[in-house]
């Protein structure tokens, strides 16, 4: 078998990896619930583990590298997880160093959505592009930007947090100190928030809200006045991006992805009002869903050994 590379995706209950060869090929895959409320050493032992598994079925296959993609804000240098609302057992700690020792393969730790946009421009939707930012809106919004084929870090690693972006000046509190980022206005979770206050119903996700949307009733309608203020957040994050960057390619994927018709207009529609460079590069620009899904995030990690190398 050819050189192949593994990518960890460690989530905050959910453990996945993949083993990857050169040409994109997933040759194996796992996923196993983490041991979190154990702590540290019992969600180290279990990467290990999984990678060791792997490994040891490959057998004699060259293993180029490890990519470990976690959800929270990266110190690049000294491979540390510094802010992190699903892992706190792990900040502050050698993680990269630590499961490298153990493993004695080199490893590369990496933001999530990073990591999903770097799978993005290497086998997803963004294959015919250097350039590119990936928004995934899930629970929160992570944010990745490709320049040049490779991701862009920042002085420490935690650029590209396009989630925290103000989009509504003194809206609602966010985790993260700010008030009115994008995540609490676009996320799946802030669709389930606004569909509990307009008595939509309790804990609905955000495919039983874009299923609403498409009633004739009261109900569908407010259940399209939930799309419109995520197609407009979309939309004043998107045309501040389009003016930074003039990348040609802005995608999204996570779960408000079935609201597509509902949301997008309302999206486009600002872009089209906020971003003059839009207007003036619209035939060149393009606004486009993701194409790897969940496991983008496996792609992206797998594929850091080889570019990082
Ligand atoms: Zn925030």
């Amino acid at each position: 078998m050819s050189e192949y590379a593994i990518g960890v995706d460690l989530g905050g209950t959910n453990l996945r990896a993949a083993a990857i060869d050169r040409s994109g090929q997933m040759v194996d895959k796992m996923s196993a619930a983490t041991n979190f409320l154990q702590g540290r050493e019992a969600v180290l032992q279990d990467i290990v583990s999984a990678i060791q598994t792997m490994r040891h079925k490959l057998g004699s296959a060259p293993l180029a590298g490890i990519g470990v993609g976690v959800p929270g804000f990266i110190r690049m240098k000294e491979g540390f997880i510094t802010g992190s609302n699903n892992l706190p057992y792990l900040e502050n700690f050698p993680v990269r160093d630590e499961i490298s020792r153990r493993l004695g393969t080199r490893v590369i730790l990496e933001n999530d959505a990073n990591a999903a946009a770097l799978g993005e421009k290497w086998i997803g939707a963004g294959r015919e592009v250097d350039d590119l930012v990936l928004l995934t809106l899930g629970t929160g919004i992570g944010g990745g930007i490709i320049s040049g084929g490779r991701v862009l870090r920042g002085a420490v690693g935690m650029a590209g947090e396009l989630g925290h972006m103000t989009v509504v000046p003194n809206g609602n509190p966010c985790g993260c100190g700010n008030q009115g980022c994008l995540e609490k206005h676009a996320a799946a979770t802030a669709v389930t928030a606004m569909a509990h206050l307009m008595h939509l119903g309790e804990n609905l996700t955000a495919k039983d809200v874009s299923d609403m949307a498409r009633l004739d009733t009261e109900l569908g309608e407010k259940a399209r006045a939930i799309w419109r203020v995520v197609g407009e957040s979309l939309g004043i994050a998107l045309a501040t991006l389009v003016n930074t960057f003039n990348f040609p390619l802005y995608l999204l994927s996570g779960g408000v992805l079935p609201a597509w018709e509902f949301f997008a207009p309302h999206m486009m529609r600002t872009i089209e009002q906020r971003s003059f460079t839009y207007r003036v590069t619209r035939t060149e620009t393009r606004i486009a869903q993701a194409t790897l899904g969940n496991e983008a995030g496996l792609f992206g990690a797998a594929y850091l050994p080889w570019l990082e190398s």
